[in-house]
């Protein structure tokens, strides 16, 4: 992930601070390059526009190019920026002081929702949480099952309705959670291959009835710009409260996960780094921006 970007931007650095003092045009000259190395690595145009401008912007003052170490102060506003772009701090998921908190997973089918599901149980019971799984992705066959092993394997409890209403099943999980002393309710939706009406109803009425404290979108990484499309249609047909980008630890160009934030006001909160359930990190932007820029 990020490989071909972080090489590429590693090339115009070190040209840049090949020449000791800058002058307007070379600052010029290198944001030329960032911005098409950008493109390249699939980030959203109009994205790419504004970073740039935005460098520039800060990069072509006095202060820069005047100081003694202008190609370092360049790096690090370019830095700053990427940061900036990739939401600036952490983003925290919203824990609900009265338990359970409520969390709803939802995203295209093959995103990595059930096994992210898995994952974030794990992550957030290591946290001393008590979750509950809740299988509610009752079109796809193999989900409930798949669910059902990870809890096994996590020793973690599973709710499942089988084919059961969407609505109920999640209705029915909270319930349980009350019951049983569960303070986290984790809920699989049903994913499809591509958005449509049906999905968004079903999700929306699972929302409108259970309401949930966070409404995690799960994306695909690997699937660039149609990553960011879907989380603009998610995001204006359900609100959501942040974003899970899976497989960053493949081999796409990265450009889904730097445009999604800015496109979509969403967050990024989590990152899914291989198909192991340790495999969930916190997303931390100034990580991820030093992980680019290496
Ligand atoms: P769902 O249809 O959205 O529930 O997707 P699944 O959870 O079944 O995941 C689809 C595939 O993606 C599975 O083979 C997962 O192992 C894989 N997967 C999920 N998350 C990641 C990730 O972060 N990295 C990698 N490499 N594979 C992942």
């Amino acid at each position: 992930m990020f490989k071909g970007l972080g090489e590429r931007l590693d090339e115009i650095f070190k040209s840049l601070k090949g020449k000791g003092r800058l002058t307007e045009d070379d600052v010029n000259h290198a944001m030329r390059e960032v911005k098409m190395a950008l493109l390249e690595a699939d980030v959203n145009f109009k994205v790419v526009k504004e970073f740039v401008a935005q460098v520039k912007g800060r990069a072509v003052g006095q202060d820069v190019l005047e100081s003694l170490s202008p190609a370092q102060q360049v790096i690090k506003i370019v830095r700053d920026e990427l940061t900036e772009l990739l939401g600036g701090t952490q983003a925290k998921i919203n824990l609900s002081p009265k338990p359970p908190t409520i969390i709803m997973l939802v995203g295209l089918q093959g995103a990595g929702k059930t096994t992210t599901a898995g994952k974030l149980a794990k992550l957030l019971s290591k946290q001393g949480r008590r979750p509950l799984m809740v299988a509610g992705d009752i079109y796809r066959p193999a989900a409930i099952k798949q669910l059902q092993v990870l809890g096994d394997q996590l020793n973690i409890p599973v709710f499942s309705m089988g084919q059961e209403n969407p609505v109920k099943i999640a209705q029915s999980a909270v319930e349980q959670a009350n019951s049983t002393g569960r303070d986290l309710v984790i809920i699989d939706t049903a994913g499809r291959l591509h958005i449509n009406e049906e999905l968004m109803d079903e999700l929306a009425n699972i929302k409108s009835t259970v309401r949930p404290h966070e409404i995690l979108l799960v994306v695909d990484a690997m699937t660039g710009q149609e990553a960011v499309n879907v989380a603009d249609t998610f995001n204006q047909k359900l609100g959501l409260d942040g974003i899970v980008m899976t497989k960053l630890d493949g081999d796409a160009r990265g450009g889904a996960a730097l445009s999604v934030r800015k496109v979509t006001g969403t967050p990024i909160k989590f990152a899914g780094m291989g198909e192991k359930l340790d495999a969930l990190e916190p997303f931390y932007p100034d990580r991820m921006a030093d992980r680019i820029l290496g």
